[in-house]
């Protein structure tokens, strides 16, 4: 039987890029009454959080992708979260040491930047063969009998022409000198991706992975891998990556790619997942609203066009348009308010905000408005009131914009903590700095704490209307 995966690392924001992947693996193993898996690729331990891993499987699942074995649901291949299958990767590089499909290294990293430096001097290709990182055997000797720290690399042709076929693309070549020795076990013993992901697939009985193009040039050492193993590799499918309007790659730079934006800002799941579906793909009547059931049901891989597909926010807010109108009556679009703001759990945090500043009920919606809003429309003329040039005015916004992308753990503290921090390096009353990032995140000049409102907002629609205030 047919079954295909989804194999996200829990190290940010659930992208959208992952539910388009999801998409088209749910709808090949359904189209073919097979099964779709998620696995959690948490092997950077660094990078990986937990609130990550929830806010991707809430959101895949709030699209409607529902896998048959998971991490939260169980199933037969267990563990389904590669942080919980150490044990099999030492075990199964242990095997490619022992068949010499792979060796230790002991090279330090200063040596490696020589090495690469000393090549690149030379005008050699860059790629690490095992024999550019041999030690003289003495040496190599000493520094296995002192425990040096080392890592296990996989061996790899020196030269000739590696060949993996691609469902779509057909025949990739790719020169072997461009490959290196690559580390499948880190210092610490944990498994890198290629490792990990290899063997998963295959204990987990995946017979095809539609993945993003983006892992085309980890193809070759897929197929040595299993090669090595004497495995068979499932079939490989790349799929065009995703498009800001202006054709380079969707990146949250330019464009909202967090999942968690598109439910925020209100969006309704079933325009978001079909128009992930319209992503480089269409139906056999090119018809532009179709639900998942009829996307499974007409699915066809070789309909995928390899054009990048533009992800375009005014032709997804058009199709969520179109939903509203024509799928949803008025009970039906009570219960999307419900679920999207008008509950208690979201209410609930908006209430200690507007109750020192309220008199009667009435109050409310003026005061919190901004937080059942999208981009909320701004006045201007607050802008004039503020003491600072425009032109500085806006050049702080786009640095917190540009600083609040790296905040990895979003709330008031933290977020108080990088405005401190610019505060700081400008030699700026907190005060004053504050008074554009207010408008720009409320809308006007006398609203709630606009602290509490980014933290209660989340990272996506904050950063969307500090943008939105800067264009
Ligand atoms: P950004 O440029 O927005 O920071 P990124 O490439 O850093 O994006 P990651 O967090 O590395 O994003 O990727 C998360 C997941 O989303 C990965 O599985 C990746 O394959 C997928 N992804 C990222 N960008 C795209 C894209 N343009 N099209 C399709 N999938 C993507
Ligand atoms: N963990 C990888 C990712 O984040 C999986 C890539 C693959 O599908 O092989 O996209």
């Amino acid at each position: 039987t047919v079954r295909t995966r989804i194999a996200p690392s829990p190290t940010g924001d659930p992208h959208v890029g992952t539910a388009y992947i999801a998409l088209f693996n749910l709808c090949f193993a359904r189209q073919h009454g097979g099964q779709f898996i998620l696995r959690i690729e948490d092997t950077d331990r660094q990078r990986s959080t937990p609130e990550s891993e929830r806010m991707i499987l809430d959101s895949l699942r709030w699209l409607g992708l529902e896998w048959d074995e998971g991490p939260d649901v169980g199933g037969p291949h267990g563990p389904y979260r590669q942080s919980e299958r150490g044990d099999i990767y030492a075990e199964m590089a242990r095997q490619l040491l022992d068949s010499g499909h792979a060796f230790k290294c002991y090279r330090t990293s200063e040596e490696l930047d020589e090495l690469r430096a000393t090549r690149k001097a030379q005008g050699l290709q860059q790629a690490l063969k095992p024999a550019d990182l041999a030690l003289p055997d003495e040496q190599l000797k000493r520094r296995e009998a002192e425990g040096w720290p080392h890592v296990v690399r996989m061996q790899v042709p020196e030269s000739g022409t590696c060949v993996v076929e691609d469902m779509l693309r057909g025949r990739i070549e790719v020169d072997w000198t461009q490959v290196d020795a690559q580390i499948l076990l880190k210092s610490d013993g944990m498994p890198t991706y290629h490792l990990a992901n290899v063997v998963d697939d295959h204990l987990m009985g995946i017979t095809h992975v539609l993945r993003g193009e983006e892992w085309i040039n980890s193809a070759p050492k897929h197929q040595l891998l299993y090669d090595y193993f004497g495995w068979d590799m499932p079939q490989l499918c790349h799929m065009p990556l995703l498009r800001n309007p202006d054709k380079s790659k969707l990146s949250k730079r330019k464009n909202p790619t967090s999942i968690n934006y598109y439910r925020r800002m209100g969006f309704l799941a079933q325009a978001v997942t079909n128009y992930l579906g319209r992503m480089g793909w269409s139906m056999p009547d090119d018809r532009e609203k179709f639900t998942l059931d009829e996307m499974m049901a007409h699915f066809d891989i070789q309909r995928v066009s390899l054009g990048g597909p533009v992800f375009d926010l005014h032709k997804l807010t058009w199709l969520n348009g179109v939903y509203i109108r024509e799928d949803l009556d008025d009970t039906a679009l009570l219960q999307a308010l419900r679920e999207w703001a008008f509950n208690d759990e979201y209410i609930g945090q908006i209430l200690p905000q507007v109750r020192p500043r309220i008199e009667t009920l009435a109050d409310v919606m003026p005061l919190a408005g901004h937080f059942f809003a999208g981009l909320p429309a701004i006045d201007e003329t607050s802008f004039d009131e503020i003491k600072l040039e425009r032109d500085d005015l806006l050049r702080l916004l786009q640095l917190l914009v540009w600083r609040l992308e790296g905040v990895t753990r979003w709330n008031k503290e933290s977020l108080l903590a990088e405005v401190k921090r610019l505060c700081e390096y400008f030699d700026l009353k907190m005060k004053v700095f504050l008074a554009p990032v207010f408008i720009a995140v409320t809308g006007s000049a006398t609203s709630t704490s606009v602290m509490d409102a980014m933290a209660i907002l989340g990272s996506d629609v904050t950063r969307a209307r500090l943008r939105h205030a800067i264009e």
